[in-house]
């Protein structure tokens, strides 16, 4: 078989953990199989070099930071092939470019447009296991880029993809995916599989368990995904087909997104082409909109508000100055957004109701709601986040 693993930054976050991961890849190895090795910086490292750069500057150039940031992954990668070549099993560590991972422009956040598999396949024929620095890829304008927070898994899984490997195993420090957080609620449940649609709304809320656009990827290349812990042998969860998976409850997880900043525009002048030139200068600085709320317009006027990833705000901050739209801006970083998933929901009423009532019962206003087939997202204030979710999780009977 051929099999490509992912290990986060828990599970290379000292050399002893790179050690064990040595091993855990040497076995896999040893029982026949090719094996693909893609790994995360250590873990806080990342962090660490993004703090390094704002002690500088407030929005440094996008480029200058994928140069420092890919760096993280490549100390690992090759750290790893120096661990398992030391074990008597030849290794060879690749950078994002010289695995062939070739990305659009957008910096810090970068797509995969294609993948050359020829280096990666013939350091495989040779006998090598190949470690890939996640995270990471090249421009066709010869700059390295990063994939977004997180990224490492969509290395894997487009590796996986492109390479019609049998088997995506994603490393990390939980047994896989739960209810919701166990780190938040200890009551959570292990889930055996879960659905493509399903994982994809619980990482794009907030779940960070998989990189969002991984399971997208995954899902379009059918890729066979798995995550588990690194530190015990436990089965993991299988990221499947809606159809394979016989029961479906009517919600199956609670997430929680703290990354998370409202913007409000007042006196919103309240004509056509308005909001348009809003969202415009927005997108033209690949800021992410998710929740937008406008109100009854009043007088010619009208209030907008919506959430921007909070790690864009200063950028979002930035874009509104450019612009006349409105008498005043504000803004909010005290905010998080709890959301419940289930495909179960489509055939199911009275859903939000419950979840409303949940959180009324708890005394926590809803500052902004939206909603999907499968999906309830609440904004409310950053303080009752945890609370929340353990409420929501409880009310769904999600810990039986
Ligand atoms: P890695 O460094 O291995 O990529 P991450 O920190 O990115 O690991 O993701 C794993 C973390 O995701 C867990 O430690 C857990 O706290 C968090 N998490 C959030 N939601 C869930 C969930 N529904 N199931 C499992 N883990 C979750
Ligand atoms: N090191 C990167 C991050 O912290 C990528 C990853 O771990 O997947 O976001
Ligand atoms: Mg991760």
């Amino acid at each position: 078989m051929l099999i490509v693993q992912k290990y986060g930054g828990t599970s290379v976050g000292t050399l002893e953990r790179i050690e064990a991961v040595a091993q855990r890849v040497a076995k896999t190895k040893e029982a026949g199989n090719d094996v693909v090795v893609v790994v995360s910086a250590m873990s806080g490292e990342t962090n660490k070099l993004i703090e390094y750069a704002e002690y500088f500057s407030k929005t440094p150039k996008q480029r200058e930071m994928d140069m420092l940031l890919s760096s993280g992954e490549r100390v690992t990668s090759a750290l790893l092939a120096i661990a398992l070549n030391e074990m008597g099993y030849p290794a060879i560590a690749m950078s994002g470019r010289q695995a062939g991972i070739e990305t659009d422009l957008a910096h810090t956040k970068a797509r995969i447009e294609n993948i050359d598999r020829t280096q990666i396949e013939s350091k495989l024929q040779e006998g090598n296991i190949v470690v890939v620095a996640g995270f990471q890829g090249i421009t066709r304008e010869g700059d390295v880029s990063t994939l977004g927070r997180g990224g490492s898994d969509l290395s894997a899984v487009a590796i996986a993809g492109a390479l019609e490997a049998d088997l995506c195993e994603i490393y990390t420090d939980v047994d896989g995916v739960y209810t919701t957080d166990p780190r938040i609620e200890p009551k959570a449940k292990k889930l055996d599989k879960i659905s493509y649609d399903e994982m994809l709304e619980l990482a794009s809320l907030g779940a960070k368990v998989l990189q969002t656009r991984s399971v997208e990827m995954a899902k379009k290349l059918n890729v066979n995904l798995v995550t588990r812990s690194s530190f015990n042998d436990n089965e993991g969860t299988l990221i499947t087909k809606e159809e394979n998976i016989m029961e479906q409850p009517v919600v199956s997880g609670v997430a929680l997104d703290r990354n998370q900043a409202r913007v409000t525009l007042r006196g919103v002048t309240d004509k056509p082409g308005i909001a348009a030139e809003i969202f415009r200068k927005l997108a033209d600085n690949n800021i992410n909109v998710d929740m937008i709320i406008q109100n009854v317009g009043h007088d010619g006027t009208t209030n907008l508000g919506f959430t921007v990833p909070q790690n864009e705000l200063e950028i979002a901050k930035k874009a509104m100055s450019e612009i006349k739209a409105s008498e005043s801006v504000e803004y909010d970083s005290d905010i998080v957004k709890v959301s419940i998933v289930g495909v179960g929901m489509k055939s199911h009423s009275g859903v939000a109701c419950k979840a409303f009532d949940t959180l009324a019962h708890e005394g926590i206003n809803l500052e902004m709601i939206s909603t999907s087939e499968i999906k309830i997202s609440m904004v409310i204030a950053a303080k009752y986040g945890e609370l929340a979710v353990r409420a929501l999780h409880s009310a769904y009977g999600l810990h039986q």
